[in-house]
């Protein structure tokens, strides 16, 4: 064993990210929230980034009440102004961008028949655009110091297609295949470009959906109960902590759904 290796396995869970910055964007609650909490149970300071400055801040309460580390910036993903500036400010605060999680994403379905131009675009500039512009905000400073772990959250909708989600499947195929083309432009900079593509997880986006369309999708789940936030910041934390090895990959956090 070599002595890194060595020292890597004599460090603490808790130490594996000391030091790192991880910014999360669309994180003040939901699946964003989950994953900064884990990567600041880690030991790197949580960079919560959300277009409301009401969920940053109770984010950022949320970690910090825990003893953990964690920042708050409002960022509108849709607006490169925003990204620059949060960019900006994270680099002048802690001098270091170590992760970046794309996370922030909206629905807007209805069948394609009824799908206007403006739910289609509001959609692809939220979930889509927003990956190429804040990545490419980022993932400077990550070249520069030959590091970095980039996780999109995709979906399986990305994978499949879903009635009444034209928009939103098209959007997740695209950061799904974002994800693999920046993994391969960036492999030389050691620098990771992975997707999750989660199934049916419970926060506020699941949570609008009527009861009758949760309970069809619950047949359609082998594992029998929807996911969590935390199912989905587990693979976050795998890719952001061991996977130095795995890059362009999308897992399916779906519990068994697709298969
Ligand atoms: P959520 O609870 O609605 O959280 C989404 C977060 O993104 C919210 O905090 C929201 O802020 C923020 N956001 C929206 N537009 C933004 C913008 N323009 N700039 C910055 N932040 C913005 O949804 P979630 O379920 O946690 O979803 C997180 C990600 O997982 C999304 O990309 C979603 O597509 C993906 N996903 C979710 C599921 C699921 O079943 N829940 C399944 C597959 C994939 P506000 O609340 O203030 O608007």
């Amino acid at each position: 064993m070599s002595t890194q290796t060595l020292t890597e396995a004599k460090m603490s869970h808790h130490d594996l990210l000391k030091d790192q910055v991880a910014i999360v964007t669309g994180s003040g609650r939901g699946i964003g929230l989950s994953i900064a909490k884990k990567l600041a149970g880690t030991g790197a300071t949580a960079v919560i980034t959300d277009i409301s400055q009401e969920f940053a801040d109770s984010g950022v309460k949320e970690i910090t009440d825990s003893g953990l580390k964690a920042s708050g910036f409002v960022c509108n993903v849709t607006d490169v102004n925003s990204i620059e500036k949060m960019t900006e400010d994270v680099m002048n605060k802690f001098g270091r961008i170590d992760i970046l999680v794309n996370n922030a994403g909206i629905t807007k379905d209805t069948l394609f028949m009824r799908m206007k131009l403006e739910d289609w675009n509001a959609v692809i500039e939220t979930n889509l655009n927003s990956v190429f512009k804040v990545t490419q905000s980022v993932i400077k400073n990550m070249s520069k110091v030959n590091y970095g772990r980039i996780v999109n959250i995709a979906s399986v909708i990305g994978i499949h297609g879903n009635m009444g989600q034209a928009n939103y499947a098209a959007s997740k195929a695209g950061v799904i295949a974002l994800t693999k083309t920046i993994a391969k432009e960036y492999a030389s900079r050691n620098v990771t470009c992975n997707a999750i593509a989660p199934g049916f997880i419970d926060t506020a986006m699941t949570q609008k959906l009527k009861p009758e369309m949760k309970e069809q999708y619950m047949k359609f789940i082998p594992l029998g109960r929807f996911g969590s936030p935390d199912d989905v910041a587990e693979c976050a934390y795998f890719f952001c902590t061991g996977g130095s090895y795995v890059t362009g990959q999308v897992i399916v956090v779906d519990g068994g759904m697709f298969m």
